[in-house]
């Protein structure tokens, strides 16, 4: 008998952005409850079947019980107009770098910011505590260098006490992370990102402009020695550079619990980007095959930027942070403020808004949210595609932190 034929799974519908008028009604229903009584607020944790009513479009049956099951408290305010959930905030405490990475920092510096004019350790908790009650789970520290901030220590500690803060990161180019990691650890610092281009000393000195590959090292084995599993080691791919290393940083995941993720390229002002020295995440993937074919792809969470491998038997495993060949904006759930405090809701994006000075101007913390809110609100759906990006005004990668 001839089984009637199945029809074929619809497409489910897609998030439309929310009307500019309805977000601002959202937003304005958690302001006033600020100050109301009964009003549903958005500094209170809200069920959210984000989707469905942020987009104000039907949705089938199986992306609602989708959000039965895991209803996400979340605040309008870290909301965007596609239903991205901001809850991962990145913070830049410093400009300065005791490296000088090629890919990063213009080869004829850049202009600091004025001491007085960047975040002082009170300002960045103040910032992070109100984004950690609306919501943020995960903070990172980066710079510039982080680990050259006096203060990184206290304001790792001071952090800590953020009672709703699941995770304290920080990534580091490793100079001085066998030093302080001890102190870092014990403030409560739970997840380390090293950032590691060459296993080559010689060509450690060319890219970084610097010596150090063996501190970096002596930081990375630091950080094993004192429980930190995985490593991650942050390896930008360039052409001409160090993609011949690819097989050599792999092998390093054999014996030690190191999670190498190779990112491609990416364009910011002054690094000289050009598409020919990008290799892409299909080429190392190519590359890496050919000696592993028993390569496995790891199951990934949902906002996870790297696309995660294994070679079976090793202890450790690779990513690919493809930002340019494969983006995963419709993903994204991080924010980042800069060390001079401007809230920047997009790394390819330009536009920024000063929180510092909100802050400095005595702006009450439902001001400061609004403020955010709106910058939030205007994210775009995806970055601007990496041709475009490369001919875009923004900062160098040193004065963003990745
Ligand atoms: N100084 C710290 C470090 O070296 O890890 C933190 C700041 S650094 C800007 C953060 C990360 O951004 C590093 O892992 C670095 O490799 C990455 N990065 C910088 N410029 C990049 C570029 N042009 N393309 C891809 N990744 C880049």
């Amino acid at each position: 008998m001839r089984l009637p034929a199945l029809p074929l799974p619809l497409p489910l519908p897609r998030p439309q952005p929310l009307p500019r008028a309805a977000r601002t009604q959202q937003l304005h229903r958690g302001t006033q409850s600020l100050s109301g009584e009964s009003a549903p607020s958005a500094r209170q944790p809200q069920p959210q079947p984000a989707l469905e009513r942020v987009a104000g479009h039907p949705i089938g049956p199986q992306v609602r019980s989708r959000f039965i099951r895991e209803p996400l408290p979340f605040s309008a305010f870290l909301t965007d107009s596609f239903g991205r959930q901001h809850s991962y905030l990145r913070i830049s405490v410093t400009e300065k770098c005791n490296l000088r990475c090629q890919y990063c920092m213009p080869e004829d510096g850049v202009k600091l910011t004025p001491r007085s004019q960047v975040l002082t350790t009170e300002e960045i908790v103040t910032l992070a505590g109100l984004f950690v009650r609306e919501g943020v789970d995960k903070i990172r520290l980066t710079g510039g260098e982080p680990l050259i901030r006096p203060d990184v220590v206290q304001i790792v500690t001071r952090l800590r006490e953020l009672e709703k803060l699941k995770t304290i990161a920080v990534t580091t180019n490793g100079i001085n992370l066998a030093r302080l990691l001890p102190g870092l650890q014990e403030a409560g610092l739970n997840l380390l990102n090293v950032s590691l281009d060459t296993l080559v000393p010689a060509k450690f000195e060319f890219i970084a402009r610097r010596r150090g590959f063996h501190k970096v090292m002596e930081g990375i084995n630091k950080a094993i020695d004192l429980g930190y599993n995985p490593v991650k080691v942050n390896c930008v791919v360039m052409r001409g550079l160090n993609e011949d290393e690819l097989l050599d940083f792999v092998k390093l995941t054999e014996k030690k619990p190191l999670d190498v993720r190779f990112i491609e390229y990416m364009p910011f002002d002054g690094n000289k980007w050009n598409f020919k020295k990008m290799v892409s995440y299909q080429e190392m993937l190519g590359t890496i095959q050919q000696r592993w074919p028993e390569l496995e792809l790891l199951p990934s969470g949902t906002s996870d930027t790297a696309k995660a491998y294994k070679v079976p038997h090793f202890q450790g495993q690779i990513g690919f942070i493809t930002s340019m060949s494969e983006h995963f904006c419709g993903s994204c759930n991080r924010l980042r403020i800069t060390a001079d405090g401007n809230l920047k809701v997009c790394l390819f994006g330009n536009t920024e808004v000063s929180l510092r000075d909100v802050l400095r101007s005595g702006a009450t913390e439902e001001a400061i949210l609004e403020i955010i809110g709106a910058a939030v609100g205007r994210k775009k759906q995806q970055h601007a595609g990496m041709f475009n990006i490369s001919q875009m005004k923004n900062r160098p990668m040193i004065l963003i932190g990745g």
